[in-house]
């Protein structure tokens, strides 16, 4: 006769624990005996008993105590208590517990064989249910898997209508699904189903993006055509599924942005001849003859009208040309020389400001393929802002250093910091802070020209602020 079940006897009386064996034994079951606490353990260690069978007490400890704590492990696992002398409160201790059977003198075999026997009916019943349902529960979700095809298709037919393009690829970055417009767009015949994006779409700014996407957290990125078509595509992670790219036509509003950028191109240029006339001659004017007090104090205010305007009018002309594209311009440059220049430049201001500085610049960075005067202006600009918003006497600290394939510049200060709500927004041309001090002038368009050089690397700037506390810049340039 095959072997039966294991059973785990863990019974104080040696006798009784033989007598139990032997009964066991006869019936053609497994018996491991543990004599003490620490063997039951080891026992379950080596195979998980098919039920346990415990005295009143073990290890002094109550064996309800014991059981309970084994099927808090193994809940499925019967549970027979053995007790010396019968009694009743033991008796309801034991069906509290939740435990499969109650045994107590005088112990024939039969009634130890039966007592297991049922237990053990009982916990294969139970098990046979679970695997039932746990059957029917998948079959369900498998049907649900069925009619999300059904919905698939609905899906297909809203997206294959809708003006804008829209992609789906799964976790290895195959396609799913492509809907009219992206066919129409990059001309693709036939089934692209399960082939990788960028074999099927052979264009440089979609691999831009997918290769953008895993490294920064905004993940947009304008894809151009020889006809000058432009569409804003957007890479949205999607848990589950894998990814959705989708695309709009921008071009319009590329066409009317290329517009005002030429009329403020034009304008700014044409104003700054006339100002450099006025700035002239106010110095001028001071030459010719003695001037008043009155006189002085007037054609101060003058020149520092005229020079914010200046200021103003080239901060303008750089940003157009930058959001034309005017910045090709590509050299290796050393970005840790560069922000030494940087620091030298503001050293007056800062002992103007008594600001104290702390500088941690890494010396063997990577050099970067860039224009070293935008760069210089990214400086300028971080620089520039952590000065005029700092308190007097604060402290500013910079880094420069690299990590992986890229440079990471931060810029700190205790300033007036900016509200969270606002943070994002500082970025924009023209946007100043709605706690910006009174005293502290700006065009708003320092930052924004930073962000357009950040964009023109593929990099990325970021503020982490605390109101009242001081606010730090991050740029993160890519070297590779
Ligand atoms: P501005 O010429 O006004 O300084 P920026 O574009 O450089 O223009 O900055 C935009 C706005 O962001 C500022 O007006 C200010 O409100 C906020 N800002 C920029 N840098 C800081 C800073 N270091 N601390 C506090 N606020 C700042």
């Amino acid at each position: 006769m095959p072997k039966r079940d294991l059973i785990l006897l863990a019974l104080e009386d040696t006798t009784v624990s033989l007598l139990m064996q032997r009964a066991l034994h006869a019936a053609s079951y497994e018996v491991a005996v543990a004599q003490e606490p620490s063997a039951i353990e080891k026992i379950i260690q080596e195979a998980v008993p098919a039920l346990l069978l415990i005295s009143e007490n073990f290890g002094g400890q109550s064996g309800i105590r014991w059981a309970m704590e084994m099927l808090e492990r193994f809940p499925t696992m019967p549970v027979i208590l053995y007790a010396g002398v019968d009694s009743l409160s033991l008796c309801k201790q034991v069906l509290q517990a939740g435990l499969s059977g109650y045994l107590c003198p005088p112990l024939r075999n039969d009634d130890i064989v039966q007592a297991v026997e049922r237990s053990l009916t009982h916990a294969r019943r139970v098990g046979d249910w679970l695997r039932r349902e746990v059957k029917k529960t998948t079959a369900s979700l498998e049907k649900r898997a069925e009619l999300s095809e059904a919905e698939r298709k609905r899906f297909e037919n809203i997206f294959s209508n809708i003006q804008d393009g829209v992609i789906i690829l799964d976790d290895q970055g195959c396609i799913q699904f492509v809907n009219r417009v992206v066919s129409s767009v990059f001309g693709l015949n036939g089934d692209c189903r399960g082939r990788p994006v960028i074999e099927v779409i052979d264009h440089p700014d979609i691999y831009t993006l997918i290769k953008r996407a895993k490294l920064v957290p905004l993940k947009y990125h304008e894809i151009s055509f020889d006809d000058g078509r432009i569409y804003n595509a957007q890479y949205t992670p999607i848990e589950g599924v894998g990814a959705v790219i989708t695309m709009q036509d921008i071009s319009y509003l590329k066409q009317l942005d290329r517009m005002k950028n030429e009329f403020v191109h034009t304008v700014s240029h044409d104003l700054r001849s006339p100002l450099t006339s006025v700035l002239g001659y106010t110095e001028l004017i001071e030459r010719v003859g003695p001037l008043n007090e009155q006189q002085i104090e007037f054609v101060n205010r003058i020149r520092s009208s005229v020079e914010s305007i200046t200021s103003l009018v080239n901060d303008l002309l750089d940003m157009s040309r930058l959001e034309a594209g005017f910045d090709a311009r590509r050299e290796v440059v050393h970005p840790e020389n560069i922000l030494k220049f940087a620091l030298d430049t503001v050293e007056g201001q800062l002992q103007l400001n008594g600001l104290s500085l702390v500088t941690d610049i890494q010396s063997d960075l990577p050099s970067l393929r860039g224009n070293p005067i935008r760069l210089r202006q990214l400086f300028d600009n971080l620089l520039g802002n952590a000065i005029k918003y700092s308190p007097l006497g604060g402290t500013i600290s910079v880094s420069l250093r690299a990590e992986g394939q890229q440079i990471i510049f931060k810029v700190s200060d205790q300033g007036p910091g900016i509200p969270p709500a606002e943070q994002a927004r500082i970025f924009e041309k023209f946007y100043r802070a709605s706690n910006a001090p009174a005293g502290v002038s700006g065009s708003g368009l320092g930052l924004a020209i930073v962000k357009s050089i950040v964009d023109a690397y593929q990099g990325r700037i970021w503020v982490e602020s605390v109101p009242g506390k001081g606010s730090t810049f991050f740029v993160v340039l890519p070297t590779g």
